[in-house]
């Protein structure tokens, strides 16, 4: 059977007149599926019965079950937590934001980069998700956005890069423009910096953006939080992080996870300034640690945390500080897969 929800426009319409069936059936099942958001062929009642049955037989509309819905008190963030047909489940964030609510969407369940201060590491990878996987959850998170529209980054479980084809097939679709979803310079791609993955990725002809997880300044510090990336080189990442700007025009965003202690010592706001060479094409996103007893690392002071933003002003297109979004509901960068299911294992 094949997955409906991993068919751009044009696949679908293909794969019906493979089948003998008309094209224009291929508009009444997008409007069934991405508008009217129907979960079952039966529910399609402007195509004959015959071919519902047909189409059932044939294609299947990525059967989801939603086993958690938390909503923080706080903030308004939604955290889904969506099983799939084997049994899998990952999680998928909803922030309410002005303008556009933000979907953080995970690529895989689980993952092998084994970066220290993330709770995802912890189980390691159980499996990629599959491009309709990937699309199901932000058809699922949408319905509950409240802003006319979204930005989705792929900030949740999982190494995008790592599951290449299948995360840019879901990109695909979801830019597919007769389905109505989203545009590509609202979707952010994060990675720990993948680098020949990178370098495709800019040459993919999708203009997509690009955050970076830098979260150390030698490369002996960032090897000793983020074992996996650490094959390659701060210099040789940042340099595949520029191909991607010059290639799509886009700035990246360097993502810096701040760690007491750690990564936010008066020598790294030093180094972070000079990598910040303000002629290169890098914005700045800050985020203070979240903390989980789980883990041994603690978030730093806000003294630093502003230090950190002031002294980097300037040497940056950008600098912002991400207080994240969801504490209190476990929704935070770097906190899903936690607790429901560590206490399942
Ligand atoms: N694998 C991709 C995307 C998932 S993580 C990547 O690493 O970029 C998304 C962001 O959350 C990354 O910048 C990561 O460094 C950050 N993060 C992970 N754990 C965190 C934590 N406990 N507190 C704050 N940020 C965290």
């Amino acid at each position: 059977m094949l997955a409906l929800k991993s068919l751009t426009f044009e696949e679908l319409q293909s794969q019906l007149q493979q089948r003998g069936l008309e094209r224009y059936r291929a508009d009444q099942v997008v409007d069934w599926v991405y508008r009217k958001r129907v979960a079952s062929w039966q529910a399609m009642t402007n195509l004959p019965e015959p071919l519902r049955k047909t189409l059932a037989e044939q294609f299947h509309l990525t059967p989801t079950k939603e086993v958690a819905h938390q909503l923080s008190a706080k903030d308004g963030t939604h955290k889904f937590l969506l099983q799939y047909a084997d049994g899998q489940s990952a999680e998928t964030v909803l922030m309410p934001m002005s303008g556009h609510d933000t979907v953080c969407i995970s690529s895989q369940v689980g993952c092998r980069f084994a970066c220290r201060f993330c709770m995802t590491a912890r189980r390691g990878l159980q499996r990629n998700l599959t491009p309709d996987e990937i699309v199901q959850q932000v058809l699922h998170a949408r319905d509950s956005a409240t802003a006319a529209g979204i930005n989705i980054v792929f900030m949740g479980m999982g190494e995008p890069l790592d599951n290449y084809d299948a995360v840019l097939q879901a990109v695909r679709v979801l830019t597919s423009p007769n389905l109505g979803m989203i545009g590509t310079r609202r979707i952010t791609i994060s990675t720990t910096g993948v680098v020949d993955r990178m370098r495709q990725l800019a040459d993919s002809g999708l203009r997509i953006r690009l955050a970076l997880s830098l979260n150390a300044t030698t490369d002996d510090d960032r090897k000793r939080i983020m074992p996996v990336s650490a094959r390659y080189s701060i210099k040789e990442t940042l340099a595949a992080a520029e191909y991607f700007a010059q290639r799509t025009r886009h700035h990246v965003t360097l993502e810096y996870v701040l760690l007491r202690d750690i990564n936010d010592r008066p020598e790294d706001l030093e180094r972070l300034r000079v990598l910040g060479d303000p002629s290169r094409p890098f914005k700045l996103n800050l985020i203070p640690f979240n903390p989980d007893p789980r883990l041994r690392y603690q978030r730093p002071t806000p003294a630093r945390v502003r230090e950190f933003e002031k002294g980097l002003q300037g040497r940056f297109r950008s600098v912002t500080v991400r207080w994240s979004m969801g504490l209190d509901i476990d929704a935070a960068c770097g906190q899903l897969f936690g607790k429901r299911n560590e206490s399942a294992a």
